[in-house]
């Protein structure tokens, strides 16, 4: 009887939690992680999987955006591409996985790429107005995040929500379209892509058939909403990474899966074309306009 009970609490127990947690989470592990070297780090927050030899997906997967960061590592130092959400400490699991010295570059600068930036001393910033505002720091989209939907289980026990904000962070060195970043043995070039920011970019390495796509492409909606996005700069934007796919082996986005397919480039200039030529019906949700494609969407005013 009491065993009843018992297992009638924990039914009772149990389906409270399922019912708390917000459906997007219920379908993770995403399956594309199954096929990915998983990289056992200390801290729970984040999932580490090597992607290519010398390149580490850094994922937070229990907070909406599932942010994506990469740590590069060449000869002499190592560049982190993004540094996440800032909820639990990104520069504890980069040192875990080189003793190189890591420089920081932003795919752009919204709360969710930039939140452990102030952590590091050599940071890299694209030379916009954007980006010199949001290195001053603010509040307000990062508690947006911490909204119970926006959650998946429980956040670090030594996290203070109530004082999450996303911390001002200096730039050391400014960025241009086209400059060249020399990590020994391993160059990554700038290729600016302002769309879904005026900051945006993508990084090139040419030599291993990689392209860091930043929030300009990932599998999933692309967020193309705000005040600060620009839709013909998005436009051709995509068009010049369009461009590079021949040369590609593999495509490395900021959010979702870590890995996709170069071929997706000219798939998002083709139905992108269509959107702005209003040959698609949208989903509207929430005021907002989704235009759905195999794979990905934009979301959109
Ligand atoms: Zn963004």
């Amino acid at each position: 009887m009491k065993s009843l009970k018992i297992l009638f609490l924990a039914i009772c127990v149990m389906s409270s939690l399922g019912a708390q947690q917000p459906e997007w989470c219920k379908k993770l592990p995403r399956p594309a992680y199954s096929k990915l070297e998983r990289v056992p780090t200390a801290d729970p927050w984040f999932e580490v999987y090597k992607v290519r030899p010398g390149v580490f997906a850094i994922y937070e997967p229990r907070q909406l955006e599932e942010v994506i960061s990469y740590l590069v590592i060449g000869g002499d130092r190592a560049l982190l591409f993004d540094t996440g959400m800032g909820i639990s400490n990104i520069q504890a699991v980069v040192t875990g996985l080189t003793k190189l010295p890591v420089s920081v570059v932003n795919s752009h600068t919204h709360n969710d790429h930039v939140g452990d930036n102030w952590r590091f001393s050599d940071v890299y910033g694209m030379d916009t107005d954007f980006t010199r505002a949001n290195a001053r720091g603010s509040k307000e989209d990062a508690q947006a995040e911490l909204a119970p939907e926006e959650i998946c289980g429980s956040l670090p026990t030594e996290f203070d929500a109530k004082g999450y904000t996303t911390k001002p962070f200096h730039i050391r060195h400014w960025l241009h379209d086209g400059d060249t970043i020399d990590l020994g043995g391993r160059t990554l070039k700038v290729i600016g892509t302002p769309g879904h920011t005026p900051d945006a970019i993508a990084l090139l390495d040419e030599k291993n058939g990689l392209l860091f796509t930043g929030d300009s492409f990932y599998l999933g909606p692309i967020y193309l909403y705000r005040p600060e996005t620009d839709l013909g700069a998005y436009a051709a934007s995509m068009q010049k990474l369009a461009a590079l796919a021949p040369r590609l082996q593999l495509l490395l986005p900021s959010h979702n899966v870590p890995v996709a397919d170069p071929s997706y480039l000219s798939k998002v200039v083709a139905a992108f074309q269509q959107v702005r030529r209003g040959e698609v019906k949208p989903v509207v949700t929430d005021g907002k306009h989704e235009y759905l494609f195999d794979g990905f969407s934009f979301l959109m005013r």
